[in-house]
């Protein structure tokens, strides 16, 4: 496994430690024939589909037996980590060669996917890959373009596809279940000391763009009074949804970016823009949400005397993942002797698609000081080792039975 994870950091290594893989780049086609060719020498059927998605395939089962497919991504941000991704397709495929070792015989077909860009960090069409699988439509994605001006389109007509066919990626129907292992990016399994964390919601995300026009005015002889401060007005809403997060279990709230105009020192602030990013684990509490970011940005205007344009940007449900499947990984951990718990996950994954399809499971293993998206991602030997382990076992479970 280690060995694995090193020849696959060579691939777009970086001097910093870091690795770049980004979507559709020869590197990470260079990542595809390494992994296909590992996939070939067990014995899998492997081919790269039309969305660019590398799947490899152990046919089994009688005609028609839905497969499990094992998947996550070979792809990176740019200067990204080690693990993020290529761990769980790195764990399939030695999990399939360990159950291969064992002489068993799987009663339905097992697929391996690495998926074409989850992380979205070129052309801002995160899970690519996964949505074509799953059957959604990606090519309306075709205009956006990279920080080069390429398009998506572009960028997949140098990679030898063709953006209009990628609709035939599409083989959701073919497959009965979806397993995923990855690295935590977060504290908490460290901070527990818990080895196994056995996901059971991804996380869901609102985004938002807001404008709040006050008036621009003379910062010296306008009365504190009389103001309308667009940018006071920010902070507040910032500070509101901050101590909305907190009070709420498993919710976060970010205000990541901002502009005021005019943008002098000695100038009251008439505008402010700035957006909103709030995250819940389950439906519930992500519709709760909803109501309070309404709320609170109507109520802080109207206190500021400002007028407010909400837009609402963006929008990914949470997805609550199958019980019996959870059941199943904390068993499968179990067996392994490792400690494990329950836990969201706060990040987004190619399950959160797939998932919302057929049952889907998620396995987690710690994260070194719960960094991600760096040359400092790391998690132990014995983790990754440990989580293939349960990924395994998982395997064992769900290819007994149709
Ligand atoms: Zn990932």
């Amino acid at each position: 496994m280690s060995e694995s994870l090193v020849e696959l950091a060579r691939i777009g290594g970086g001097a910093d430690g870091g690795v770049t893989r980004v979507a559709w780049s020869p590197e990470l086609f260079d990542a595809y024939a390494w992994a296909g060719e590992r996939m070939r020498t067990m014995g899998l059927e492997v081919e790269i589909d039309l969305a660019g998605n590398l799947i490899g395939r152990w046919p089994a089962g009688r005609d028609g037996s839905s497969a499990v497919l094992v998947g996550s991504h070979l792809d990176t941000v740019p200067s990204g980590g080690r693990f993020d991704g290529v761990l769980g397709v790195v764990a399939a495929i030695h999990a399939v060669a360990l159950l291969k070792e064992e002489g068993f015989e799987p009663a339905r077909p097992l697929w391996i996917a690495a998926f074409m860009d989850e992380e979205g960090t070129r052309f801002n069409a995160a899970l690519f890959g996964s949505r074509a699988f799953a059957g959604e439509d990606v090519t309306d994605l075709g205009e956006r373009v990279d920080a080069a001006g390429e398009s998506l389109r572009e960028a997949v007509a140098a990679a030898g596809f063709d953006l209009d066919q990628a609709g035939a990626a599409n083989r959701i129907g073919e497959v009965g279940a979806y397993l995923e292992l990855h690295i935590e990016q977060g504290p908490v399994l460290e901070a527990e000391g818990v080895e196994i964390g056995v996901v059971t919601s991804i996380v869901g995300l609102r985004g938002y763009r807001v404008r709040l026009t006050g008036e621009a005015n003379h910062a010296g002889t306008t009365p504190m009074g009389l103001r309308r401060d667009a940018f006071v007005g920010a902070a507040r809403i910032a500070l509101e949804l901050r101590d909305a997060a907190r009070s709420r279990e498993a919710v976060t709230a970010n205000v990541g970016k901002i502009a005021v105009e005019p943008g002098g020192a000695n100038v009251v602030p008439g505008l402010a823009e700035f957006t909103i990013d709030v995250r819940a684990t389950t439906t519930a509490d992500m519709v709760e949400l909803e109501a309070v970011v309404g709320e609170i940005v109507a109520r802080v205007a109207e206190e500021e005397g400002l007028e407010v344009d909400l837009l609402a940007s963006f929008s990914l449900d949470p997805l609550e993942l199958d019980p019996d499947y959870i059941d199943v990984v904390e068993r499968a951990a179990a067996d392994e002797g490792a400690t494990s718990m329950r836990m969201p996950s706060g990040a987004g994954h190619d399950a959160m698609i797939v998932g919302r399809h057929v049952p889907a499971a998620m396995v987690f293993v710690p994260s070194r000081r719960g960094i991600s998206h760096s040359p400092e991602e790391y998690s132990s030997p014995e983790h990754t080792e440990l989580g293939m382990r349960v990924l395994a076992g998982v395997l064992r479970q769900t290819l007994v039975r149709d």
